[in-house]
């Protein structure tokens, strides 16, 4: 069994019912629908599509929404692709109009009025370049192309240098929020978190309604200003992404691998689960094999625990997606079964209302090892144990009964954790047996294997994990 998670990003190339089901089928664990791209209405096919073929092939998989935060795009371009070679003068627009003939239309309306003369313009993740030589403080600022390539449509702009005047949750953010709640979604990542402040707000938003209080948040790290603040943005948030693309333009890129193993750590350290996200396997959006160099990255980034690797164009819009889940799943199993790969990991101090929980989960796991253990065993209701029992990164499967569904399908992003639906048990004896049985019948414990539960004695007291026991099968 796979302890990584991969989440696959849905798009024109992968929201056709046969494809999502392949992709299903290949091992995605959580689906995200990407709020800069796609209309409501198609968001919405996919969230049933999805919930379909859950019921149909008894998965959980998760759906994350990822809000556009205050991100910058360029408008459609004619016939989606658009050259721009070293020394051309272009024209970037606040006006909405088709992107053609050096003329760039971007979608944010005080950009003429932030943007200075001198200052840089980085295009579809960093991949173009232009530095602006005048703006009119109203509706347009000329540039000159340093960095040429191709430009298609609706890509991402950055301006690492320029004071934005953009608020963190926007309108469109909270309109697609209110959609957001009405859908069967368990995780929403909000774009170019500053602080933990932003983090709140969206929590503020979200729990004004009350069938959504189950939405957990996920930071997206892409700010210098959210390196900065790791720690308090981390305990604000219920997981991380290392959002690579943005990133990677908003600060000096070489800096990237470091600041992604510095989050991995502090992500595990605080039991939260942390997403590595952009360019995982880029090559494969349309070559059939990944790079040397992407098949490293994957594996590297299995090696810093990550709990989830995150696909985008390779399988939104590339031309081999159910190929690139396969080729990724392939790599992450191969170093999962290497000796050096579970990681020494350094634990926060833990809350006080917790510390009995977490001490018990602590030495739960702390045996799993020690006795080699087939399985961790555990039921319940919030998910805390099954965030804090993969936090401790061990060999033996986790196995989360639950009987909150919404937390089964958030639970498909943590690292190692496999989920399933229980009634509400009533005596903890009796549950032991039933989960116990499950697991034979799945063939995922035999004969002779250790086990090891968690639990709370008596049944049913939420927080309170304050039995641990350890049988042969
Ligand atoms: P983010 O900063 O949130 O990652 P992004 O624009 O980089 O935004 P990705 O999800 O990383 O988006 O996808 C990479 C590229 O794939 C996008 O720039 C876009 O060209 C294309 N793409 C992704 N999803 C869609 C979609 N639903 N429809 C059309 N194109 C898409
Ligand atoms: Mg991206
Ligand atoms: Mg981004």
């Amino acid at each position: 069994m796979r302890k990584t998670k991969i989440v696959a990003t849905l798009g024109p190339a992968s929201t056709d019912e046969a494809v999502l089901r392949s992709l299903m089928l290949a091992g995605v664990n959580v689906f995200r629908l990407n709020f800069s791209h796609g209309a409501h209405e198609i968001h919405a096919a996919s969230v049933a599509a999805i919930d379909k073929l859950n019921a149909e092939l008894g998965l959980h998989v998760a759906i994350l929404a990822d809000l556009s935060g205050p991100k910058i795009r360029t408008g459609m371009v004619e016939n989606d692709a658009m050259e721009l070679k070293p020394g051309d003068e272009v024209i970037l627009t606040t006006d909405k109009v088709l992107c053609r003939n050096g003329i760039i239309s971007v979608s944010y309306p005080d950009f003429a009025r932030d943007v200075k003369a001198g200052e840089d313009i980085l295009l579809d993740d960093g991949k173009l370049l232009l530095k602006s030589t005048e703006s009119d403080g109203e509706r347009t600022v000329k540039a000159k192309v340093v960095q040429g390539g191709i430009l298609s449509s609706r890509k991402g702009i950055n301006l690492p240098r320029t004071d934005l005047s953009l608020p963190s949750l926007t309108e469109k953010d909270l309109e697609d929020l209110r959609f957001i709640v009405t859908q069967n979604i368990q995780w929403v990542a909000l774009s170019f978190v500053r602080k933990a402040a932003d983090i709140e707000e969206l929590r503020r938003q979200i729990n004004q309604y009350p069938d959504a209080r189950h939405l957990r948040i996920v930071a997206k790290i892409e700010k210098p200003e959210a390196v900065d603040n790791a720690v308090s943005i981390i305990r604000a948030s219920d997981a991380v992404m290392i959002a690579r693309g943005d990133l990677g333009v908003e600060i000096p890129q070489e800096q990237v691998p470091i600041i992604q193993k510095k989050f991995a750590r502090l992500c595990i350290a605080a039991s939260k689960p942390v997403i590595v996200a952009t360019q995982m396997m880029e090559g494969m959006i349309s070559s059939m094999r990944p790079t040397r160099a992407e098949v490293s990255d994957v594996a590297n980034s299995v090696l810093d625990g990550a709990d989830a690797l995150m696909l985008s164009g390779e399988t939104s819009v590339g031309l081999y997606p159910v190929q690139t889940v396969e080729t990724m799943s392939r790599i992450i199993s191969d170093v999962e079964s290497s000796e050096i790969y579970y990681p020494e990991i350094k634990y926060e101090d833990t809350l006080p209302d917790r510390r009995i929980s977490d001490a018990v989960i602590m030495a739960a796991a702390d045996l799993a090892g020690k006795v080699n253990a087939r399985a961790l065993i555990a039921m319940t209701h919030t998910g805390y144990s099954a965030f804090r029992l993969a936090s401790h990164r061990k060999g033996a499967g986790i196995y989360i009964f639950s009987n909150n569904r919404q937390v089964l399908r958030a639970l498909s992003l943590v690292w190692g954790v496999e989920a399933f639906y229980s009634e509400k048990f009533t005596n903890t004896d009796a549950a032991m047996l039933d989960m116990r049985k499950v697991l034979v019948a799945r063939g995922r414990i035999t004969t002779g294997n250790y086990i090891i539960y968690v639990s709370s004695i008596p049944i049913g007291k939420p927080g309170k994990t304050n039995m641990l026991r350890l049988s042969i099968v």
